[in-house]
């Protein structure tokens, strides 16, 4: 099932003819109309009439969150006042945020995407999403609400939190499918077990659709397990429209990014040189029909690869492997680069495992990881508790290279953060 079978399964040629005519677009335009990178063109002695080819967007400059923030509020933007149609901001952990513009065609050109994402992801105008993202000047909640409108379901705009209410809502609209957080959804798996509600039973739901924080495979199948329903991996990021930049079909082998709209990259994220397809690095995105704020080149420092190969569901957008870490994130740690994903994929590994863990850095780069137990894990036997430790913490160093310090606390008795999740404190004093 197809919402745009045409643009979705356009061949190879096609679809890198359509990329370079709007790739040379947007350099017009933002040469055109954008001081900043106009500036920038003037400084490197490129003409926008010298991109001529696909591989020429090497030659054009790359735009960082600096780059965004420098410009704020609305220095990036490319159409007139009475064009700007929405903002979006996006909150980052120091400074100012950053401020993203949609025209109409803008937030009609993002719905779109949604819908294909939808329908890819078998989900039809008869079902009924619970759109449980935050409402406001974050991407995530809007940009799927209009999607899901657009193909035609019956959306349900409950914002995160409050669990009780979630409840009832599912319960008395016979919610199918749900767009949440993998944190959150983790959240809610728990609260349903402690009200004793039997999803499959008790609920009508389907499918997830699970974004805006990386998460592991093992997360995955927890949330399906204690949600019944089949999680898709949804992609995207404020500077690209938000949600529906990359999303699962049903054959959740990595992520379709929509190569219509988007120009992927992958940069090895020291030297900023493209890598070879297949190999893991930086992904950088070009967008090709923003028309309020287009952006080349973005850095958006999540690591990823291109999945080879064509897809069993006949689509020819290639698909990015699920995001392993964020180039920001990564933690030194005594020499060592160590992603808190790779923590968070050993811990969900094991079943003795809780639903939540913290990362501790403190003193001299000492690192603790303070892991809950399962309620089932949790018997008060000394002796399990010291074996399940050490298991913990060779299993950490197999996979880090660094030996953490391991502690294991009672279920529910670490912080829970409903939105994005907040799993590391870092208190070095180095
Ligand atoms: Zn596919």
């Amino acid at each position: 099932m197809f919402w745009d079978e045409t643009i979705e399964t356009l061949g190879r040629d096609s679809l890198d003819k359509l990329q370079l005519e709007r790739l040379q677009k947007t350099v017009r335009r933002v040469a055109r109309h954008v001081p900043f990178y106009s500036q920038k063109f003037a400084a490197m002695g490129l003409k926008p009439g010298a991109i001529r080819s696909l591989a020429d967007v090497r030659r054009l400059p790359f735009t960082t969150n600096a780059d965004l923030r420098d410009n704020y509020p609305d220095g990036l933007v490319a159409v007139p006042p009475q064009k700007r149609l929405r903002l979006h901001t996006s909150s980052g952990t120091t400074g100012k945020p950053k401020a993203l513009f949609f025209s109409r065609q803008d937030v009609n050109q993002a719905a779109e995407l949604i819908a294909r994402c939808l329908v890819m992801a078998g989900t039809t105008s008869a079902d009924i999403l619970q759109n449980m993202m935050t409402y406001g000047l974050f991407t995530g909640a809007l940009v799927m609400h209009y999607g899901a409108e657009k193909l035609g379901m019956l959306v349900i705009p409950a914002g995160p939190g409050n669990s009780e209410k979630q409840l009832l809502l599912m319960q008395d609209f016979r919610t199918t499918a749900l767009h949440t957080t993998p944190s959150y959804a983790l959240y809610f798996a728990d609260f349903l077990e402690k009200k004793e509600v039997d999803p499959r039973k008790e609920l009508a739901l389907r499918k997830a659709f699970i974004g805006a924080e990386p998460y592991t495979e093992e997360t995955r199948r927890k949330i399906e397990l204690a949600l019944g329903v089949e999680v898709y991996n949804s992609y995207g990021l404020s500077e690209m429209n938000g949600p529906g930049v990359a999303f699962e079909c049903m054959a959740r082998q990595g992520m379709h990014l929509w190569e219509d709209n988007f120009l992927l990259e992958i940069v090895d994220p020291q030297t900023g040189e493209p890598l070879p397809e297949g190999q893991t690095g930086e992904l950088v995105l070009t967008s090709l029909c923003r028309e309020a704020m287009p952006i080349l080149r973005y850095r958006t420092r999540d690591i990823t690869s291109i999945v080879p190969g064509p897809c069993p569901c006949g689509r020819t957008h290639r698909r990015i492997h699920r995001i392993t870490g964020r180039s920001d994130d990564m933690l030194i740690v005594r020499g060592a680069n160590v992603y808190p994903q790779q923590i968070e994929r050993v811990l969900m590994s094991l079943p003795a495992v809780g639903r939540n863990y913290l990362i501790c850095l403190e003193g001299l780069d000492e690192m603790t990881v303070k892991v809950e137990l399962s309620d089932a894990s949790f018997d008060g036997q000394v002796d399990h508790l010291v074996h399940l430790q050490s298991q913990i913490a060779d299993k950490l160093r197999a996979e880090i290279m660094v030996k953490p310090k391991v502690e294991l606390v009672a279920p529910g008795t670490l912080p829970i953060s409903e939105g994005k999740a907040k799993r590391v404190v870092d208190k070095r004093v180095l």
